[in-house]
């Protein structure tokens, strides 16, 4: 099963990846993760990434797409990949679509995180103050406007690029963790006695 985790910047499409990643044996694939992994190795990738992720720009959609392709030729990733930050734009959807379909795969399903922008916000921040450590260079009120605008303007246009598909299905992401995992392992269940 290929599924796609979709939402704003602080949604937790990676907590809720994480859990998946566990219960179902599920590999969970994050581009942003990917791209921190090539910033701090200072590879090529990481070198042409750092500054357009540092103001919360889009990586161009060829390097994104690069990365998913030769992660994607790793036999852990045969039986099915969750996909967290990816795709962000209809041609990486596109370029998606053609790499699963030279595998015999598709998507199968795409959950939104439906969450509010100004709880995001306030969601990001609190976690930046309770945990400075960890912060990320991107995590600053600034910058995560700016995510928010990109996504807003560059992302959210595939909403409907998936419910064309007849594949898009929301969730409460405001809701507590647990009842997040529980309404998204819901969600995977019917589909998986639907295919
Ligand atoms: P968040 O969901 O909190 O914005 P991510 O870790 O998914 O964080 O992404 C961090 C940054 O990495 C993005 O702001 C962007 O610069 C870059 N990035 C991650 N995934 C993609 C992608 N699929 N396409 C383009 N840029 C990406």
């Amino acid at each position: 099963m290929d599924l796609i985790l979709f939402g704003p910047p602080g949604a937790g499409k990676g907590t809720q990846a994480k859990v998946l990643q566990e219960e179902r044996g599920l590999v969970q694939l994050s581009t942003g993760d990917m791209l921190r992994a090539a910033v701090a190795a200072g590879t090529e990738l990481g070198r042409k990434s750092k500054a357009i992720m540092d103001r919360g720009d889009l990586v161009p959609d060829e390097l994104v797409v690069g990365i998913i392709a030769e992660r994607l030729e790793k036999p852990d990733c045969a039986e099915g990949v969750i996909f967290d930050g990816f795709p962000r734009t209809v041609a990486q959807a596109k370029a998606l679509d053609t790499m699963l379909a030279g595998r015999g795969r598709k998507i199968d399903a795409v959950i939104e995180l439906k969450v509010d922008d100004e709880a995001m916000v306030g969601r990001m921040e609190s976690r930046v103050r309770e945990n400075p450590g960890a912060a990320r260079a991107d995590d600053t009120p600034e910058t995560l406007r700016k995510r928010l605008k990109v996504y807003r303007q560059n992302t959210e246009p595939l909403l409907d690029f998936y419910r064309g598909q007849g594949k898009l299905v929301t969730v409460d992401g405001m809701a507590p963790i647990g009842d997040v995992s529980a309404a998204v392992t819901r969600v995977l269940d019917q589909f998986a006695t639907a295919s």
